[in-house]
């Protein structure tokens, strides 16, 4: 709330008073607010790397490019991070295209069934490698589902890739769709390391991480959640996660069946 006192004088009545303008600036000090904060990250986000970069380069440059081995590594550093800048750039375009919604939906009627088993089968390589097994599960009379397939396969995509990610060996993924009141239901539940209660609340904001430093050396960018996020309100649902710390965790997300209307046009 902005207050504004403007004191009145008014001669010959033997009077003053004041006027008192009461205004509602909270919601767009918060956006203007987290606008700078996401600059911030942003910046914070890129030059990490690139400072990364430059020192690497610069040790090779003063001679570690004459040792085979420490060569090789420093390369390799330079590999990873130049290919996280690569992933994190393209998150952000990304974002920012379902921000403007210059790209419209391309929705389809589309057998959920297809699109699970096709996420299950994009994982099963590295599922393995991981010994982790992936299932895939959907309830009896579940309708096709309005979506902009490439959409729902990134969402699904992020998704999976944190259960694999923040799991140990020898767990399990469940992909699973049902149909509830508001639509169909799609699960993705893993058996990993779970998030603790106070940092479930904030996990669907950009660049939030429960772990700063362990998350980043896993390559994520910190916005896998939010793209979802983004691209399930672009389809007119709902997410949410649930998780237990050391237990497992499990996001649950809702396509509506019936499309909104969008006015006469
Ligand atoms: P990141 O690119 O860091 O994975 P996300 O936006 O996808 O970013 O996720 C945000 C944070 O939420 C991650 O850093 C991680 O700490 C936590 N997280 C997301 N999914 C899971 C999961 N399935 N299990 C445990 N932690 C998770």
């Amino acid at each position: 709330i902005r207050v504004t006192f403007t004191p009145v004088h008014r001669r010959g009545h033997g009077g003053t008073g004041t006027i008192i303008v009461l205004q509602d600036v909270t919601e767009q000090e918060e956006l203007e607010a987290s606008r700078r904060e996401f600059v911030a990250n942003v910046s914070h986000e890129l030059r990490t790397p690139l400072t990364t970069i430059k020192s690497y380069a610069e040790a090779l440059d003063d001679g570690a490019i004459e040792d085979p081995e420490l060569g090789g590594r420093f390369v390799g550093v330079i590999q990873n991070e130049t290919e996280r800048m690569i992933r994190l750039v393209t998150d952000l375009l990304h974002l920012s295209r379902l921000d403007s919604s210059e790209a419209p939906l391309r929705k389809q009627l589309t057998p959920i069934i297809d699109v699970l088993e096709e996420v299950a089968d994009r994982f099963s390589f590295q599922m393995q490698q991981k010994h982790m097994s992936i299932a895939v599960i959907v309830e009896r009379g579940v309708p096709e589902v309005p979506m902009d397939r490439d959409q729902i396969d990134q969402l699904l995509d992020n998704l999976v890739s944190n259960a694999l990610k923040y799991s140990n060996e020898g767990g399990s993924v469940t992909l699973a769709a049902s149909l509830v009141e508001k639509g169909v239901a799609i699960s993705v539940e893993d058996t990993g390391i779970g998030i603790p209660k106070k940092d479930i609340e904030r996990i669907f904001e950009r660049f939030y991480r429960v772990e700063k430093g362990r998350a980043r050396s896993m390559g994520g960018t910190g916005l896998g959640l939010s793209i979802a996020r983004e691209i399930v309100k672009a389809h007119g649902g709902d997410i949410e996660l649930e998780s237990e710390f050391g237990k497992g965790t499990r996001v649950t997300f809702i396509l509506p069946l019936v499309q909104e209307e969008r006015g006469y046009s």
